[in-house]
């Protein structure tokens, strides 16, 4: 179990998604974050700013990759010889979803993908992306919750520069 993805929109990546990178980072050789180009959701940031953002975040991880993909995910993982997926989960509103997305994936791959699923630390297990873009909207400081590169072109997004 060498090489595992972590796949999302991250728009934008948080502090939540990077402790579940770093955390991935130390239990597995390498970590393909995988960045969605067709998410069903209206991404605020380009894929191409919130591939960027997660590069700059995770540019100290010598085994950690930023690939963005289109399509199916399982699709991806055959081409990139991938067969675990990482999540994290929050709280219980997460695990219904996610719940079902694992074993859909199991199915649809006769049960050659598996989901490892980490859990939130506790300090950021009431943090998303659309949490932080709400804040962000109005001017509030979110430098806790995201990188100060991030925080920067939260800011630049939302013309509070
Ligand atoms: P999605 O993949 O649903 O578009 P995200 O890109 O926000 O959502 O999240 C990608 C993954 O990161 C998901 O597994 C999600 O549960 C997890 N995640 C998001 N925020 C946090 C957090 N604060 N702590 C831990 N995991 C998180």
């Amino acid at each position: 179990m060498g090489k595992v993805i972590y796949p999302g929109s991250f728009d934008p990546v948080t502090y939540g998604h990077l402790d579940i990178i770093k955390r991935s980072a130390s239990m597995f050789e390498e970590v393909v974050v995988g960045v969605l180009s067709n998410s069903a959701k209206n991404p605020l940031f380009s894929l191409e700013e919130r591939t960027e953002m997660i590069v700059e975040a995770v540019k100290d991880y010598d085994n950690v990759t930023v690939i963005n993909f289109d399509g199916l995910l399982i699709d991806f993982m055959k081409k990139q010889d991938i067969s675990v997926i990482v999540r994290g989960l929050r709280a219980v509103t997460d695990f219904e979803y996610e719940l079902q997305i694992a074993q859909s994936n199991r199915k649809i791959s006769k049960d050659t993908i598996d989901t490892v699923f980490l859990t939130t630390s506790i300090e950021y297990a009431y943090l998303s992306s659309s949490i932080v873009k709400e804040y962000a909207r109005y001017g509030t400081d979110v430098s806790e919750f995201v990188p100060e590169y991030v925080a920067f072109k939260l800011k630049e997004k939302y013309k509070l520069m």
